[in-house]
């Protein structure tokens, strides 16, 4: 792939527990939109296979998936869903959850993926961690469901995945709290996403002349407004 026909992404950046799946995957559903989340593709694997198995001696104990392993999965994912039509990298803004998660996936991503904005949630650990372990009851994930694999994973975040960020340009950087609502932080995005989708899209201000509710009335029949 060459340069210019890098993926445009977001990339969606926190620690465990600190909601970017919930909310890459609602972003997902919005038209022009892909959401792609490594956990989701790594437990999807067949544990039978030999990269499966490889992928849980991982996971199960916390740790990250070697560099080069992570990004062929992705990548194979990523065609495959191109391949079913299922994602359109022409129209659609990657969202990506889960990578890269150390310094050197993000050097390797660079040839592949065009990073327009790193959306980086913020929590408490504490919050986060009750999370987690409430999520291991609810969706029975192995990778939280005792104490020491879940230190071990933010122990692991703070050491690999948070020097990332320091590898983007400060000015690519938004970051949101993210203990508030669900619905407020899924707002927040929304609202950093919304001119970063439209100048993708080639859309200007000119473009959208009604863009107001009062001009929208406009549009109706007199009878309704009368
Ligand atoms: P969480 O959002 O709770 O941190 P994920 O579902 O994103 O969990 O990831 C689960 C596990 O999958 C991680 O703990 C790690 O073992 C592995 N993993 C996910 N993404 C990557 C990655 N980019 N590189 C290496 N390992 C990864």
């Amino acid at each position: 792939m060459t340069h210019h026909h890098r993926y445009k992404t977001i990339l969606l950046f926190g620690a465990p527990g600190s909601g970017k799946g919930t909310q890459g995957k609602i972003l997902g559903t919005i038209p022009g939109f892909f959401h792609s989340s490594t956990g989701d593709i790594f437990r999807s694997l067949d544990l039978q296979s030999p990269t499966g198995r490889t992928v849980w001696d991982y996971t199960s104990r916390g740790k990250l998936v070697p560099d080069e392993l992570t990004i062929s999965i992705w990548k194979q994912y990523l065609q495959g869903m191109e391949l079913i039509n299922g994602f359109h990298p022409e129209t659609e803004i990657i969202v990506l959850d889960g990578l890269p998660r150390s310094v050197a996936q993000a050097q390797i991503l660079e040839q592949t993926i065009d990073v327009l904005k790193v959306i980086h949630l913020v929590a408490d650990q504490a919050k986060m961690v009750e999370r987690l372990r409430r999520r291991a009851l609810k969706e029975n994930r192995v990778d939280d469901a005792s104490d020491e694999v879940i230190a071990k994973r933010f122990e692991v975040y703070m050491k690999q995945t948070q020097p990332v960020l320091d590898y983007y340009a400060d000015d690519k950087i938004v970051h949101i709290y993210a203990s508030q609502s669900q619905i407020r932080v899924l707002s927040e995005i929304i609202s950093l996403l919304v001119p970063l989708k439209e100048s993708h899209d080639g859309h200007d201000d000119h473009d959208e002349p009604q863009g107001t509710p009062a001009a929208a009335a406009q549009l109706l029949p007199s009878s309704v407004t009368a």
